[in-house]
């Protein structure tokens, strides 16, 4: 059984995310999705407002758990017997940094393997933080984010 962790901080998660939970979990036995609790950077969500969204964004789909995490991520891969981890590649920007942290996961954890996928052409120019400034400008996010994140995302600008 092959059992993949999709982490990062999903502060809000979004139809880009989403996407990648889809195809990542027809290809492994079990997807979790580890949600980062403090990573560095300034967030609009509470982890559980973010385990909460992401729980009902998933709760259709089969083979997929959502799970809150602290501490490196390749720790936590390693307690809930993952040997795979997921990220998504949009464009060229993310791959600099995405290339650093696996070699430093790679040191860090030899025997878990990085999966990839390339973001879906509609999603390429998808990320929580743009899509949090133009739900605080008052935009429209359709196409973007299910439709209780969108709630969400309203309420806390409200
Ligand atoms: P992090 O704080 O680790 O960047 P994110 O929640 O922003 O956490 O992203 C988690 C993972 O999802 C990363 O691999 C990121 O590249 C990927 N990702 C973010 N936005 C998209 C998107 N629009 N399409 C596909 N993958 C995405």
């Amino acid at each position: 059984m092959t059992i993949a962790i999709y982490a990062g901080s999903f502060d809000p998660i979004t139809n880009g995310h989403l996407d990648i939970i889809k195809r990542a979990s027809a290809l492994f036995d079990k997807l979790i999705v580890g949600i980062y609790d403090r990573p560095r950077k300034s967030l609009l969500f509470t982890i559980d407002e973010r385990v909460n969204l992401a729980k009902e964004a998933v709760k259709h789909m089969k083979h997929v758990q959502i799970i809150s995490y602290s501490g490196l991520t390749v720790e936590f891969a390693k307690k809930v017997g993952a040997s795979v981890m997921v990220r998504g590649l949009r464009m060229s920007s993310d791959f600099e940094g995405e290339f650093e942290m696996a070699m430093m996961n790679k040191k860090l954890s030899p025997n878990l393997e990085l999966v990839c996928f390339m973001t879906s052409l509609q999603y390429q120019f998808l990320s929580s933080s743009l899509l949090k400034e133009v739900s605080q400008l008052g935009g429209c996010l359709e196409g973007m984010v299910p439709e209780h994140v969108a709630v969400a995302l309203t309420n806390k600008f409200a």
